[in-house]
């Protein structure tokens, strides 16, 4: 089965081709990866601190037929010798998903082949469950064993939009346990580095200058609340009113009462000492929700990570602690990929069927 997928949900062009064999039950036994094509949009958005969907959406469209053609070319494979194409259907910008989900159709149409609908939350999740390792340098063209996973476990998704805790009692039964009530993680390290004066996307300059400060010892001069205050709710997140309080301390530092804040004031010192109190109640955030779920679900045997944010090594150093099987997505399949939405296909395609995706009637 060789199936070429696309991703253009958010600031990611991807492409990639991979190819998978079966056992007679169906199941997946090994993969293989022959291109794995990303262009970033970052340099586009930087500017503006966030995604501007209109810049998004036609970055996509100027650049979706090469980056295929690429695909193509290194993966040495023809046309013909897809069958199937997948594409993430949503969640996203609609504008940036239209220029994917299109070419996508007219692609499996002119080839009569399956067009493959994938949700790209679920997406995320899909190199934790299959993959043991990818670097996009080195294992290219390989055939990947499988990862051996004990069920049920618990996901964790902490990406840009979105911050889900689930379920899973076996590889594709799925229940969504918590969700954030706001904002989601990444999302929050984004709108903390603006703050803070650095770049978009933000969660690796916060990573660097909390690592800065916990060089210099500089970890106790702040702290920021890092559990929800709703208290009955023992699974969902919430990250706004942290956001919240690391501005009110910028105020307070910088004496600015009013207007935008951009870190221009504050010295590196004190953004290294804010960057690191603030990347430790983000974690500890998800640990503490991730641990009420492991009590009330004591029968849980591995915790799987993935999305953008699990790319941080704090983030992986805090969670490699925990006494179970702890499966993170490999690093760069974490953010958005193409990789990840053939191996959710892969997926989809074996519980059921094609185009089953609530959104594909408005394609
Ligand atoms: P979604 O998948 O929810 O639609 P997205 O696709 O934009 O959102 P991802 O690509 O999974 O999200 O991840 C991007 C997010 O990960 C950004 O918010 C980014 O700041 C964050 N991120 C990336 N690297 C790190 C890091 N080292 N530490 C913390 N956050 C990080
Ligand atoms: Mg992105
Ligand atoms: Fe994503």
């Amino acid at each position: 089965l060789t199936i070429l997928s696309i991703e253009s949900s958010c600031d990611e062009t991807a492409v990639s081709i991979i190819k998978a064999l079966k056992d007679d039950q169906g199941n997946i036994t090994k993969i293989n990866i022959l291109a794995h094509e990303v262009e970033s949009q970052n340099e586009s958005h930087a500017p503006f601190g966030g995604v501007v969907p209109e810049v998004a959406a036609r970055d996509h469209l100027a650049k979706i037929y090469d980056i295929t053609n690429t695909a193509l070319t290194k993966a040495k494979i023809k046309n013909s010798e897809l069958n199937a194409i997948a594409v993430t259907m949503g969640p996203g910008l609609i504008g940036a998903l239209m220029v994917g989900v299109l070419f996508a159709r007219g692609l499996a149409l002119s080839l009569q082949i399956p067009l493959i609908s994938v949700n790209h939350v679920d997406a995320h999740l899909a190199p934790a469950l299959l993959l043991k390792k990818f670097t996009p340098k080195n294992d290219i063209n390989i055939w990947h064993e499988t990862q051996k996973i004990s069920f049920p476990a618990l996901a964790l998704t902490v990406s840009g939009g979105h911050c889900h805790l689930s379920l899973l009692k076996s590889i594709q039964e799925k229940t969504i346990l918590g969700k954030s009530l706001d904002d989601a993680c990444g999302e929050a390290f984004d709108k903390v580095a603006k703050l803070l004066g650095l770049n978009y996307p933000g969660g690796p300059f916060i990573e660097v200058l909390a690592k800065e400060a916990e060089l210099k010892g500089n970890t106790n001069e702040f702290s920021f609340p890092s559990k929800p205050s709703n208290k009955e709710n023992r699974y969902n997140f919430s990250y706004s009113g942290i956001k919240t309080a690391v501005m009110e301390v910028i105020r307070k530092e910088t004496g600015i009462k009013k207007g935008k804040i951009t870190g221009k004031d504050l010295s590196i010192e004190k953004k290294q000492s804010i960057a690191y109190a603030f990347q430790q109640a983000a974690i500890n955030q998800l640990y503490d929700r991730v641990e009420n779920a492991l009590k009330d679900n004591p029968e849980i045997q591995t915790i799987l990570i993935a999305g953008g944010v699990a790319q941080n090594l704090k983030f992986r150093e805090i969670f490699s602690s925990i006494n179970k099987q702890v499966i993170f997505a490999p690093p760069s399949l974490c953010s958005d990929n193409a990789t990840m939405i053939g191996l959710q296909a892969l997926l989809n395609s074996n519980q059921n069927g094609f185009n089953d995706h609530p959104y594909a009637k408005y394609f």
